[in-house]
């Protein structure tokens, strides 16, 4: 109860920084002004400082904003230390009619703010500094926190941590880019699928002729593309590509009516696939079809098409080989001859998923520690997503635990217009966080522990 009331007591001047920080434009895209980069990064800089974290540093890296990196010394020779994770910058509003507010002009919505980013991430990085005000910057651990100012973007600081592991070291992190299944409902991501992108495409004449004059024994570039296509999933939806992987999903997920709610599918549209969706969306491969290059409706000549291109994304299971899985895909397209017509396959990037090990003091103390903040168990779920700065910190840290929580919710519209968090979330995420420095200091006390 003591930690719940000092929380609440911190949560106004908690929405009063969120305020302050989320009415900066942090867009650190091409194109957007670094002036509001730099503004977001001084004012955290500030109030970490202000939070009692003795050692606050800029790192000026290449390729990337400056990166935020504060640490406090463990108390205790034998405290473990963790590392707090998020970012300070924001994706674009998009088109900002579609905002029922100006997206950096924070603004009270029920139980919360709605302004571009106040979710993604600047909710967590406020829970961050919620957690470092409740102990009067003096936490039960060591800490190391990480702010960076170009996640959205992607940036070369993916990258780094291995190169610097001295500095990542930790026994456990949490990575606070993320949060609820839907809200109050307190959620462990444990997975991430790998992605990766693969380009096909179609030549049959030098150029275009006439239809009727040769349509009908020409080939159609462009039918023999859907053809291809039409041969990555099985009449029911699923995957039909050979050698993906494939498994039960046993942790939670969504209800069939909250997906369908969440994507937008209209009435009378059925979802694609077989199986739970937590197997569709996250322990199971997904193929979608995000780009094609052919004649639009509107300026389509009556001609048979000589060539076409279509981008596909390739999403596949977090422990699959990223080149593996690439591969099968490759193999399958290249396998093919619709119509007796070669195809053109060009493999794209591909970027390795995450499955976090999930039997170690850190999730016990996490487990105890999200409870403690929402008075629910908490679930297990994995994400589409996917968070490439994740491997680069396992890799600089191979023993730490990666732990995955944080404040936002599965309905706070994070990418898209009128993203909004929610106190409630923001403030069981503090307690959390709190909950789960003490719970994971006391299993490294001798004697101490579950
Ligand atoms: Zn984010």
């Amino acid at each position: 109860m003591k930690l719940e009331a000092t929380v609440d007591g911190l949560m106004d001047g908690l929405r009063a920084d969120l305020e302050r920080l989320a009415a900066i434009p942090s867009i650190s895209f091409p194109g957007f002004p670094a002036g509001p980069v730099e503004e977001a990064h001084d004012l955290l800089a500030g109030l970490l400082r202000d939070a009692g974290v003795p050692h606050v540093e800029r790192l000026d890296l290449p390729d990337t904003a400056p990166v935020i990196y504060g640490e406090i010394l463990p108390p205790t020779p034998d405290a473990p230390t963790v590392l707090l994770y998020g970012h300070y910058d924001v994706q674009p509003p998009g088109d900002e009619a579609l905002w029922q507010s100006p997206p950096f002009e924070p603004t009270p919505v029920e139980g919360g703010l709605r302004a571009r980013g106040i979710a993604d991430d600047k909710s967590n990085v406020i829970a961050h500094l919620g957690m470092l005000r409740a102990y009067g910057g003096r936490p039960p651990v060591g800490i190391k926190i990480v702010i960076e100012g170009q996640e959205e973007y992607g940036s070369a600081f993916d990258d780094y941590p291995p190169s610097d592991p001295e500095r990542f070291a930790c026994d456990a992190m949490v990575i606070a880019d993320l949060g609820n299944l839907r809200p109050g409902t307190p959620t462990l991501t444990t997975g991430l699928r790998g992605a990766c992108e693969v380009v096909v495409e179609v030549r049959t004449l030098d150029e275009p002729r006439h239809s009727g004059e040769f349509g009908g024994a020409a080939p159609d570039a462009l039918l023999v593309l859907l053809k291809a296509l039409g041969t990555l999933h099985d009449v029911h939806g699923d995957v039909a590509v050979e050698g993906l992987r494939r498994e039960e999903w046993d942790g939670t997920t969504y209800t069939e009516e909250e997906f369908r709610d969440l994507a937008g599918v209209r009435e009378g549209v059925p979802l694609i696939g077989s199986g739970s969706l937590g197997e569709r969306l996250w322990s199971g491969p997904a193929i979608t079809v995000i780009g094609l290059d052919a004649p639009s409706v509107e300026h389509a000549a009556s001609a048979v098409v000589p060539y076409a291109r279509a981008k596909l994304n390739l999403r596949f299971h977090p422990r699959q080989d990223p080149q593996e899985a690439r591969g099968r895909l490759v193999d399958h397209l290249r396998s093919l001859r619709p119509f007796g017509v070669p195809l053109t396959v060009t493999p794209g990037d591909t970027g390795p998923g995450y499955e976090a090990a999930t039997g170690g003091p850190a999730y016990r103390a996490a487990l105890a520690a999200l409870k403690e903040g929402w008075g629910e168990d908490a679930s297990y779920v994995a994400t589409g997503g996917s968070i490439p700065l994740v491997n680069g910190l396992a890799k600089a840290a191979p023993g730490a635990e990666v732990l995955l929580f944080g404040a936002q919710d599965s309905m706070c519209n994070l990418h898209a217009p009128n993203e909004r968090v929610l106190f409630s979330e923001l403030r069981n995420t503090v307690v959390a966080m709190c909950a789960f420095v003490r719970e994971f200091a006391a299993d490294h006390r001798p004697g101490g522990g579950a």
